[in-house]
């Protein structure tokens, strides 16, 4: 798969809170469409047609490229998708993202060492489900997929990689979102404090 980096932010500090411990491998790009909704600083990606094509020109094959869908597609794919992440899912959830999943092309590759991937082909919108299909599949099956967990920040609300080895993660970034989640609960609990100097700095997941 080739993917075009152009547009990407050039620096730590450009990047995302979530960004900064991306998934691994195949699963990067799930969690990339995973964090296309809106939140303080960001817009949603899928808010238009214009917008929609700029997202998908940065991370999809330019062979895929086509005015095939309307953003609203996109959208529902993935929402039902951070529905699936937040869990537990029940079998209505589950139903209603095969069917937004539909049925994407896929083939079997398989090299001459053995190795066996699953291709995703199509239009935009068959091929982004095609390797999403793929990757949920693969991660499910192994159990990785419970690495992604919903930022408990309210503000955020991030898909995030729990890179915890005991899996108990809270935050995209604890430096950042966990200070701030705890420095909310801190001056509600604490009216007094009115400044931030009044307002300690938190460390944790
Ligand atoms: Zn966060």
């Amino acid at each position: 798969m080739t993917v075009s980096t152009a547009h990407q932010p050039e620096t730590e500090e450009d990047r995302p809170a979530w960004a900064r411990r991306p998934a691994p491998g195949r699963l990067a790009l799930v969690q990339q469409f995973l964090n296309t909704h809106a939140y303080p600083g960001h817009d949603d990606d899928f808010a238009c047609a214009a917008t929609a094509q700029t997202w998908l020109r940065q991370h999809i094959p330019a062979a895929q490229i086509a005015p095939d869908a309307d953003p609203a597609d996109y959208r529902r794919l993935r929402d039902r998708l951070r529905d699936y992440v937040r869990g537990p899912s029940t079998l209505a959830d589950s139903t209603r993202l095969t069917r937004t999943l539909g049925h994407p092309p896929l083939t079997v590759d398989m090299s001459a060492t053995g190795d066996i991937t699953l291709v995703s082909a199509g239009s935009a919108t068959e091929w982004l489900s095609g390797e999403i299909a793929a990757a949920l599949v693969l991660a499910v099956a192994d159990g990785s997929w419970r690495r992604f967990k919903t930022c408990a920040n309210d503000e955020c609300q991030a898909i995030f990689w729990d890179q915890t080895k005991n899996g108990s993660g809270r935050f995209c970034t604890p430096e950042i979102c966990g200070n701030r989640f705890r420095q909310r609960h801190f001056r509600a609990t604490h009216p007094q404090a009115k400044t931030a100097g009044d307002t300690p700095s938190f460390r944790g997941a």
